[in-house]
């Protein structure tokens, strides 16, 4: 075992979709099975999904069973990783309250997932200060557990690299308490950001433009039929696009070689059958049966065992209630050195 500590996490805005499962937790779960990993916080972050969803608490709070409930199916073990609630560790809000003074306006305003974010929640001039501000609550939850590793997607490294500054400038103010952390990309750079149905966009529960991990098996079908391909593909017979062309993406993401051997046999390889749709002669409808195929295979044991353990929501509260203990305990031993470093525990 090594010394490295693992956090990471998704908002409960929905449930979770292949972009999570191929961006981040799949990754996890691997590296939770690894066995070598000191410690693995996985959080549910409520209060950053409050950010931008303050009106509509009943889908947040409804989604957190959902994301829970997603996170077992995957693999995700609550003996060998710590789930819990965001909200119910009050010291991440102290810890963002001290953080705030270490980063400027300005720094927030370049932030670029944020700004992109602010474009696609159509927020203008209006935007909530929480929702501006969560690259700094983010670096607390990271640093409230002195992780030194967390998995994600593409969209999430302006806000490690926040983290990473915020750790530097307290480090260097007050005492070295904090852990720079580092962020891990799928290998894969597809996976890192998985684009929507739509194509146009990353794939996001906001967006609605997903294949969720708990789609019916009929759900997935039809979502890959009404995917967008290459549009000079009219014929078949006319040479095709395999770039930028969302159902070759996914299967850039998905497809290995084994898949071939057993839904596919006439090619090798995703490479031979991307050069035959590049030449011309083979239909969009045949590419995607089996893309359909390839992720019917995948998500099955996902939805079976999803559809297992949702007869007791119950004992997910239970599960999430322990976990969320263990992280305020230490939560609350990182808090006590922060405020110790900073000169503010007055009283002993
Ligand atoms: P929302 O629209 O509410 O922001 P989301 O779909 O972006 O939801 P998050 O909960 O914000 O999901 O992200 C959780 C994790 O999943 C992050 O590590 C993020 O980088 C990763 N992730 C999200 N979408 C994708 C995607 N399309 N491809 C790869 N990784 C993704
Ligand atoms: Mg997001």
């Amino acid at each position: 075992m090594n010394s490295d500590i693992i956090l990471t996490g998704d908002r409960p805005t929905g449930r979770l979709h292949l972009g999570h499962y191929v961006g981040s937790l799949k990754r996890r779960v691997e590296l939770q099975n690894s066995g070598k990993y000191k410690k693995i916080y996985i959080m549910i972050a409520d209060a950053q999904a409050l950010t931008d969803n303050a009106d509509n608490i009943n889908k947040v709070r409804s989604n957190i069973s959902e994301v829970a409930l997603d996170y077992l199916a995957c693999g995700l073990n609550p003996e060998k990783s710590t789930i819990f609630v965001q909200s119910q560790i009050p010291q991440l809000c102290e810890l963002s309250f001290y953080y705030m003074n270490l980063v400027t306006v300005s720094r927030l305003q370049r932030n670029p997932t944020v700004k992109n974010e602010i474009q696609m929640r159509g927020f203008k001039q209006s935007i909530p200060v929480g929702f501006f501000t969560y690259p700094i609550s983010q670096a607390a939850d990271i640093t409230a557990f002195k992780a030194n590793i967390v998995p994600v997607g593409e969209d999430q490294l302006p806000m490690i690299e926040q983290t990473r500054e915020i750790v530097r400038s307290f480090n260097q103010i007050y005492a070295p308490v904090l852990v720079e952390p580092k962020a891990v990309l799928p290998e894969n750079e597809t996976c890192s950001r998985l684009p929507g149905l739509d194509g146009a966009n990353k794939m996001s529960k906001s967006l609605g433009n997903c294949i969720y991990l708990s789609d019916s098996a009929d759900e997935i079908k039809k979502k890959i039929q009404s995917m967008f391909t290459d549009p000079t593909h009219l014929r078949v017979e006319d040479p095709g696009h395999t770039e930028n062309n969302p159902v070759f993406i996914y299967l850039d993401a998905f497809c290995r070689d084994e898949h071939f051997k057993e839904f596919w046999p006439e090619y090798d390889n995703l490479g031979e059958l991307k050069a035959h749709y590049q030449r011309g002669g083979l239909g969009d409808s045949k590419v995607k049966k089996f893309l359909n195929e390839i992720l019917q295979a995948e998500l099955r044991p996902i939805r079976e065992k999803r559809e297992a353990l949702q007869g007791d929501v119950p004992a997910i509260f239970e599960m999430l209630k322990k976990g969320s203990e263990n992280a305020r305990e230490v939560a609350a031993n990182t808090l006590h050195e922060v405020k110790k470093a900073m000169g503010i525990d007055y009283f002993g």
